[in-house]
């Protein structure tokens, strides 16, 4: 709409942010050893690490906050979360959690089974660790343009590639496989939506098999919103229409409430199996808390009560999805190559295209998370050669993963887009400079191979 492009709020209440010197900058970033996980966040301008947590919340739910029911059990709070969540959820069952990663734990107990297969787009790495520790063998069925990041754009490359999952369950037989689970948005590879024909059609082939179907719902009013505007029969449909739809594939539905809940902290595990249920709610009270609590305050559970239908509103998802896609569209008119199209949460560079002559053991994108920080104050995150990198168990080679990318993660309803044109500026400056960057050299990494990204040192070649 033309005149209405700007932000579908008013700021009644401002954070400080601290304006730094490159050569503080520089100094701090070699006392981090160059992570960016190390730096105080005092010390960042715009800070795009993550989405996870970092919501501004609106009048509404500070004021929700003031109506929380301590009580232990049976909160009055509880109840009003669980109203909201069986209305987008369309699912009846309902237990909070302290965070996602929690109610991925549940979720891991009760469907992933040792020496069992679970399939999924790409896999969350909170669900992967728990399933590995489970020892389940956690496998990754997006479809191929999903995986390559200089392919070209496709408006669903979060999709599950069906005739992977078809040639699995022939070769290894059904009972094999103990749970089909669907992220959406899919985060791993850009937060690229998976289409409602596709969630139907993995739904059907799991459910013709006895194989039970979960979805990873941390961004369910993204995809919701991106099914809405591309795909074929949902253009007139509301956004809750379409998350309804969605969840009716699945039996069960986790999610970490700190990204489209609209809230700093909190999960949901969500189910239509009463059997599962109670489990769950055993499970809830060992590890998080009471079922009607789950490890959350009153005040907590009515903020995500009323953010979750916030999150819904249409107006606030054209505004958050045209964010992305107005950081993307400026850094492509810089020439800065990024995964197209832009998908939910932020905007992945291509690491590898945009320094053609850093190879990934010398950590691309990395490289540039540094160059961002260094130039401008901006904090983004390494998806690439350090996070997702493997060391081959048998000969102890180094694996280098399908994506390599800096992930450009957009806090909701936290950045104006002239904080996205500063980010844009840097990154097209830093571009035009290419040629006189050089890699890095990994030079700690902890015992964990998988969750050495957090506390990685490197240096400088
Ligand atoms: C963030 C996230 C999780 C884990 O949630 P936390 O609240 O961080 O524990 C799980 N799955 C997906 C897809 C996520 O984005």
């Amino acid at each position: 709409m033309r005149f209405m492009t700007a932000e579908p709020f008013r700021i009644k209440m401002v954070e400080r942010l601290k304006k730094t010197t490159k050569e503080q900058r520089q100094q701090w970033l070699k006392e981090a050893r160059y992570n960016a996980f190390q730096i105080k966040a005092e010390n960042v301008y715009i800070d795009c690490i993550t989405d996870s947590g970092t919501s501004a919340m609106s009048s509404e739910q500070w004021s929700a906050l003031m109506l929380g029911d301590e009580s232990y059990a049976g909160s009055k709070s509880f109840y009003k979360l669980e109203a909201s969540v069986q209305d987008i959820f369309g699912m009846p069952y309902v237990q909070p959690t302290h965070q996602g990663r929690a109610a991925d734990y549940i979720m891991a107990k009760l469907y992933a089974k040792e020496g069992k297969f679970a399939i999924g787009n790409m896999h969350f790495d909170t669900f992967r660790g728990n399933a590995e520790v489970l020892g389940a063998l956690a496998v990754d069925y997006v479809v191929d343009n999903g995986k390559d990041t200089a392919s070209q754009p496709h408006p669903f490359k979060g999709n599950i590639d069906i005739t992977k999952i078809e040639r699995l369950i022939e070769e290894k037989g059904p009972e094999q496989v103990s749970v089909v689970i669907i992220t959406v948005t899919c985060n791993n590879n850009g937060g690229q939506p998976v289409s409602m024909k596709n969630i139907r059609e993995v739904s059907n082939l799991a459910k013709s098999h006895n194989i039970p179907v979960v979805i990873d719902a941390a961004r369910l009013s993204e995809n919701a919103y991106f099914i809405q505007q591309r795909e074929e029969g949902y253009k007139n449909k509301s956004i809750k229409e379409i998350t309804r739809e969605m969840f009716s594939y699945c039996e069960t539905a986790t999610m970490s409430s700190k990204k489209d809940g609209l809230v700093n902290i909190g999960g949901l595990f969500v189910t239509r199996n009463e059997e599962i249920l109670k489990h769950a709610q055993q499970l809830a009270i060992v590890h998080e808390g009471f079922i009607t609590y789950g490890g959350l305050a009153g005040r907590d559970l009515e903020a995500l009560a009323v953010g979750l239908q916030e999150g819904v509103d249409e107006q606030y998802l054209e505004y958050r999805i045209n964010q992305a896609k107005y950081l993307g569209d400026r850094l492509m008119e810089s020439g800065v190559p990024i995964i197209e199209p832009t998908g939910g949460h932020g905007v992945y560079v291509d690491g590898r295209r945009f320094f053609p002559h850093i190879p990934q053991s010398e950590f691309p994108s990395q490289r540039l998370v540094v160059a961002l920080y260094e130039e401008a104050g901006v904090r983004a995150v390494e998806l690439g050669a350090c996070a997702f990198g493997a060391k081959d168990p048998i000969t102890g080679k180094d694996i280098y993963p399908d994506v390599e990318a800096m992930r450009i993660a957009l806090s909701r309803r936290v950045y104006t887009n002239s904080h996205m044109d500063v980010i844009a500026n840097a990154l097209g400056e830093i571009y035009r400079n290419r040629d006189q960057y050089k890699g890095m050299k990994l030079v700690y990494e902890g015992p964990i191979t998988s969750l050495r990204h957090f506390t990685a040192g490197f240096e400088l070649l």
